[in-house]
């Protein structure tokens, strides 16, 4: 932006120097072609072929004849000059004389000097750090985000959960009347290029409200409040429009979790953040203006960015699966020229590739069509692409479609669903699936726990077995000598509930109702009864697991061929594959 600004500076500049060059050229012209004899000034006098006299105090006097013409001759410096000359209908003025072809440029350069001077003091205002205007930080208002919800593939939950904020957007008042208190802020969160941006923008788009973006690292700046004046400014300028989507992207740059050290040197990121906050409360919901945020490190921010009325709303962008791959290769290909170029084929083979990556991938290939001068844009184009989008990404090993991966992943969570339908039906499984969530390990199932008050020691022993489900089946397929890290988050919780129940919660032996944590200060207590008990539990459960993995083989082989193929599985065809292999 401010280079923009420095190359229309250029303009005024160059034409200032230019008609300085003129308006000399021109002077140095004229003092070289007239000079006449003090005589022949008075012959012209007395033949009235004078119009003015420049009557100056120097030696030379400038004359100027009817005809236009110019000379100058020998001041007399008389005392009646004047008078005489005024007598014979002679104009005479006290100045220099300006010729049409000098004023011109010398017109030209005043103006050019005054344009130079009027740009090159807003450009100091543009850049000196305390008068930062909102568009000198690439806040860009798209007036009219043409991007909708159809141009998303995938990601069905978190365009459901957004479409009520399109419809109060575009109705506040209606929400308003209701009592109903909308979130003002939300925060998007996954893996980069996952199209967090590309929602906030289809928000606005569907609203038909304008969208202002930035990202938290412009609001970090050397110097100290420039990144909170910018959020006024960036509100104030969104607000100026009545209804709006405040996007703003990479928010932890600003909401990181303070870390107790005050000094960090964080000042700046506290007086932004406050800022943020104030302004977040600062307007009401009928303004219907909503800030969407964005970040792949939800865990890094400030609970205090979290809190209600703030960013109270959390909706997680996950990676695409087969189907939503197939969609963005579609989306992207739509437009191009392109020739049986199998899509199928390709969504299979960019497991765990972003919505961002698919999309490089395919102008990478377009760019190959482009050099080859071919027609279309077809399958080797795809192919050659394919290896140097790979290769700029190989050290993120996950990007590689490694099948052995996505095989392992499958048993696992296969192990989870199974145990979880068997044991714990009343929790339904919604979804299953091998692609990775940001929260955690390679793949996951989600099931919705009943709303209980109370666990009672029946659930706990049960959440148990679910968790351990997923190491259980990758032991039996794959061998003890091969199982992964993949459980460490199962195994984590798991701990967690079988060192409560015995510690806290009055449902192991070794303390029966005693709480281990009463008595950590006034005994030395022999943790390795406490141990031991857990590990047994464990154990048990463990085996009890494998057994029924093992005797339910056949649904266990269905199932993860079914999630190799297609990724994601949901609940009904869970049931379907239940029922059919048995
Ligand atoms: P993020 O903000 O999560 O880093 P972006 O929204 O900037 O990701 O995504 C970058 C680009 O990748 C988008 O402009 C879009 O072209 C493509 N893209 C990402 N996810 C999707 C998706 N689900 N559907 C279609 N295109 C996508
Ligand atoms: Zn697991």
């Amino acid at each position: 932006m401010n280079k923009l600004k420095n190359k229309y500076l250029f303009i005024p500049l160059a034409s200032a120097i230019l008609s300085l060059a003129v308006f000399i050229i021109i002077n140095l012209n004229q003092v070289e072609k007239s000079s006449k004899l003090y005589i022949d000034f008075l012959n012209d006098i007395s033949n009235k072929k004078v119009s003015t006299v420049y009557l100056t105090n120097s030696p030379t006097i400038n004359i100027k004849l009817k005809d236009g013409s110019l000379y100058t001759t020998d001041n007399p410096r008389t005392n009646d000059f004047k008078d005489t000359l005024l007598k014979n209908g002679i104009k005479v003025s006290e100045s220099q004389p300006f010729t049409k072809s000098e004023s011109i440029p010398f017109a030209g350069f005043i103006i050019s000097l005054a344009v130079l001077a009027v740009m090159s003091l807003k450009n100091a205002r543009l850049t000196s750090p305390s008068k930062l205007s909102v568009d000198s930080i690439e806040a860009s208002a798209v007036v009219k985000s043409n991007f909708n919800f159809s141009s998303i593939a995938g990601n069905d939950e978190a365009k459901e959960s957004v479409k009520d904020i399109v419809d109060f957007l575009k109705n506040p008042e209606k929400y308003t009347k209701y009592g109903a208190r909308m979130p003002k802020g939300l925060i998007l969160y996954g893996e980069p290029g996952t199209g967090k941006t590309l929602l906030a923008k289809a928000v606005a788009g569907e609203a038909g409200v304008p969208f202002y973006a930035m990202s938290g690292s412009d609001f970090i700046q050397v110097y100290v409040g420039v990144g909170a004046s910018r959020i006024r400014q960036l509100f104030k300028k969104a607000r100026s429009n009545g209804k709006a989507v405040i996007f703003i992207d990479e928010i932890d740059a600003i909401g990181k979790k303070r870390d107790g050290s005050k000094n960090g040197g964080s000042d700046e990121r506290d007086q932004t953040l406050n800022a943020l906050l104030t302004e977040m409360s600062g307007f009401n919901e009928k303004e219907g203006i909503i800030i969407m945020a964005a970040t792949n490190r939800m865990d890094m921010l400030d609970p205090a960015l979290l809190r209600p009325g703030r960013f109270d709303r959390h909706i997680e962008i996950t990676l695409p699966d087969i189907n939503a791959r197939k969609k963005i290769f579609s989306l992207h290909l739509e437009n191009k020229p392109a020739l049986d170029i199998d899509i199928e084929d390709w969504s299979q083979k960019t497991a765990y590739f972003s919505g961002a990556k698919i999309e490089s991938l395919v102008n990478e290939a377009a760019i190959l069509a482009c050099k080859e001068d071919s027609e279309f844009i077809e399958n080797k184009h795809l192919d050659k692409a394919f290896s140097i989008v790979l290769a700029g990404h190989e050290k993120i090993n996950r990007d590689y479609i490694k099948d052995r991966d996505k095989k392992i992943t499958a048993y696992h969570e296969a192990g989870h669903a199974i145990v979880s339908l068997k044991v714990l039906s009343e929790d339904k499984i919604s979804k299953i699936t091998i692609i990775p969530s940001s929260k955690g390990a390679g793949g996951y199932t989600l099931s919705i726990p009943q709303d209980n008050m109370y666990q009672n020691k029946d659930y706990l022993t049960k959440k148990m077995m679910v968790l351990l489900g997923g190491r259980a089946a990758e032991e039996i397929i794959f061998g003890s000598e091969n199982v992964t890290t993949g459980a460490f988050n199962d195994i984590k919780t798991c701990s967690n509930i079988v060192s409560s129940m015995v510690t806290q919660y009055g449902m192991g032996e070794t303390l029966g109702l005693l709480n281990l944590q009463e008595f950590s200060n006034i005994l030395n207590i022999n943790t390795e009864d406490i141990l031991k008990e857990c590990k047994n539990i464990v154990n048990m459960l463990y085996n009890k697991v494998k057994n029924l993995l093992i005797s339910e083989n056949n649904l266990l082989e269905s199932l993860s061929k079914n999630l190799i193929e297609k990724e994601t599985l949901y609940y009904d065809d869970l049931i379907e594959l239940a029922h059919n292999k048995k």
